[in-house]
């Protein structure tokens, strides 16, 4: 397939919208973004339960090329990220390229470009693929006896019916990874009678919000450095790195003082001594996803909220039963139980060089050397894949990253006439190795479950500090690449 670069990028979420922007800014023409629903957003579009915050600083989760006067608060929620991502859609021109309703089936290397063909038979053609899909994508339903049974509603957090009027509603919440307990923590206080089921507890990094005064708003819109003041901000800078540190270094006094602030949070803020035995973890701090909460201990406590930690045994039509045998009676059931995050760019069929097919490629885990390349699949990148850096820190600054690394392999292979580019076999072995021998030390392999782990016990996170990806990032080992 010859002429002018054709790029196909795959979702339109945070990732997708970065990457079309910055392929238009290289000048680049033909450029179709495919998302499978009818709006832009990603995780963001999707997910609309009750309390839905980014806990992540709004000035930092924000496109470095487009910042935002206007965030109402340090930390936002859904709806406005959502109209963020929707205006910056617009004002920099890219709704045009996006192929609504358009869901990947299947795509197939053919020696020079990429052969795409989405569910409803749309067949196209493209040089480079770029797989924006995200990773907490599919709901993971809970396997519980009965749960088709429950008489009220029952909803996963990520299919959340804003139409559902929770008034006067008795509500169950299932989970407490930083889903369920932003839930619980908004429905609490809100004053609804809530049983939150907890299977592990979780720790707690206090992490208080606050509110922009318009004279906030003034000053952001007059400066940029007022935003950059935060965006940037070292007290920011340093925790993401305490972290990032701690969970490589276990036994640091990076860990050790994340550990401190966690258990003495929960020794000031939970009075009670049998609710904080409840909610005190058998496990390391962070090796769950740390969840950054400032008020959920003090809405745990509210009368109006009851903490079940035995388990639960069976969903009956009137609620749940838990292993005490208690029944909770229930009008409405939220399954804050998480997502298959093992699935990466799949259900889509894609078969690389040689007929290679992705699904073989990760028969034993799924991996990408840098998280963005894996042999045999020229010219097809990965957002968020896996080994991306995950934790308590931007997505979107790592997206930028990740773009400025793919957009580097791009240039490399057009300045060396090459139709694609694509991790060796040797670079992604060694990758691996390397990867895994380090990921089994972070926090995240200390010993707990979590999203984290692949099926083989493996964290699936970038197992190096945070200033290692974005060394590795800014400037790739060509050498790791083969040039097809
Ligand atoms: P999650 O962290 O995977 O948590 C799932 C929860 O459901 C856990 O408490 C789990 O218990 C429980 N669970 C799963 N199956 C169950 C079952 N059969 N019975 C009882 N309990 C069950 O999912 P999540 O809370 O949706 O969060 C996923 C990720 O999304 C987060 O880690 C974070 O990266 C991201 N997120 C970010 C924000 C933000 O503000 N930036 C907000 C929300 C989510 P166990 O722990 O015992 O397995």
């Amino acid at each position: 397939m010859n002429g002018e670069k054709r790029f196909a990028i795959i979702g339109a979420g945070m990732s997708g919208i970065l990457c079309a922007i910055k392929l238009r800014e290289a000048g680049h023409k033909h450029v179709t973004v495919y998302e499978k629903a009818d709006r832009i957003g990603g995780t963001w579009r999707d997910n609309r339960y009750p309390g839905l915050t980014c806990d992540v600083p709004a000035h930092a989760y924000t496109y470095e090329f487009a910042p935002n006067p206007e965030w109402s608060a340090y930390l936002v929620g859904g709806d406005e990220i959502q109209a963020y991502f929707e205006k910056v859609v617009d004002d920099y021109g890219i709704r045009p390229l996006i192929r609504f309703n358009s869901e990947i089936e299947h795509m197939e290397w053919q020696g020079d470009h990429w052969d795409i063909e989405t569910k409803d038979g749309h067949k196209d053609q493209a040089h480079v693929a770029i797989m924006a899909t995200g990773v907490l994508h599919h709901p993971k339903m809970p396997d519980i006896k009965g749960l088709e049974s429950f008489a009220g509603r029952a909803m996963h957090t990520a299919q959340w019916d804003v139409d559902v009027s929770l008034t006067g509603k008795r509500i169950g919440v299932i989970g407490n990874g930083s889903t369920g307990v932003q839930m619980v923590t908004k429905l609490g206080k809100d004053g609804h009678d809530i049983v939150h089921f907890q299977r592990s507890p979780q720790w707690m990094m206090p992490y208080p919000n606050f509110e922009y005064s318009e004279e906030d708003k003034a000053k952001f819109r007059a400066s940029v450095e007022a935003i950059d003041a935060i965006r940037y901000d070292e007290t920011y800078w340093a925790n993401i790195r305490r972290f990032t540190t701690g969970i490589t270094e276990i036994d640091g006094p990076e860990m050790q003082s994340i550990e401190d602030i966690c258990r003495g949070w929960l020794e000031q803020a939970v009075t009670d001594p049998i609710l904080r035995e409840k909610l005190t973890p058998n496990y390391r701090a962070a090796c769950k996803r740390l969840i950054y909460s400032y008020d959920y201990y003090g809405v745990a406590q509210q009368p109006n909220v009851e903490t079940i930690v035995c388990g639960i045994r069976e969903v009956v039509p009137e609620g749940v039963i838990d292993n005490e045998g208690v029944l909770h009676k229930l009008d409405v059931l939220a399954l804050a139980t998480g997502f298959h995050t093992d699935r990466f760019v799949r259900p889509i069929s894609v078969k690389g060089a040689g007929g290679r097919d992705i699904e073989d490629a990760w028969a034993e885990r799924c991996a990408a050397y840098m998280a963005i390349s894996i042999p045999d699949f020229p010219n097809f990148f990965l957002f968020n894949g896996p080994s991306s850096p995950v934790g308590n820190f931007s997505l979107i600054d790592v997206a930028e990253r990740q773009w400025g690394y793919i957009e580097q392999l791009l240039n490399r292979a057009a300045s060396s006439n090459a139709s694609g580019i694509v991790a060796s076999k040797a670079a992604f072995d060694d990758y691996e190795d390397r990867r895994i021998a380090k990921a089994k030390a972070t926090i995240f392999g200390s010993g707990c479950t979590s999203w984290y782990l692949d099926k083989t016990g493996v964290p699936i996170t970038w197992p190096w500090d945070y200033d290692a990806f974005a060394d590795a990032m800014a400037k790739p080992d060509f050498d790791a690449f083969d040039m097809v």
